[in-house]
């Protein structure tokens, strides 16, 4: 699950306590979250969902909230695989940089086109990161 695609060339540090990985395996990717490592990992988290307390690596991060396995499950079948995003710009490289910085939480952003009859309006596709980050691997 870590590392397979390769984007992450900066450091595996905690998000929580900010130990910084020395085996690319002693952290686990909280999805929607990023990096824990096994101490953080283990330490207790209430889930949003349901209110039941679960170890930080068994959770998945959606919009913000914490989720245990169940809560999340029924969340995904619910929530929407795919956003689309306006953005105004004037070039290519403009509309990118605006639709990677205003990604929107727990997505991907996947790409971008031209919005019809228009010149400066872009819209910008994102997809969910479980379902991006499945895709992958
Ligand atoms: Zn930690
Ligand atoms: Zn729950």
């Amino acid at each position: 699950m870590l590392g397979h695609h390769g984007k992450r060339a900066e450091t595996v540090a905690c998000r929580v306590c900010g130990a910084v990985a020395e085996k690319a395996d002693s952290h686990h990717y909280v999805t929607g979250f990023g990096y824990v490592c096994r101490r953080c990992g283990l330490q207790p988290v209430v889930c949003d969902g349901c209110g039941a307390k679960v170890r930080r690596m068994t959770v998945t991060v959606l919009r913000g909230r914490t989720l245990c396995l169940n809560c999340y499950r029924v969340e995904r079948e619910k929530g929407e695989k795919r956003l689309f995003k306006e953005h105004l710009a004037d070039s290519v490289e403009e509309a990118f940089t605006a639709a990677l910085e205003n990604s929107p939480e727990g997505y991907v952003f996947v790409g971008i086109r031209l919005k019809p009859s228009s010149k400066q309006v872009w819209v910008a596709e994102y997809e969910r990161e479980d379902i991006f980050l499945s895709r992958c691997s």
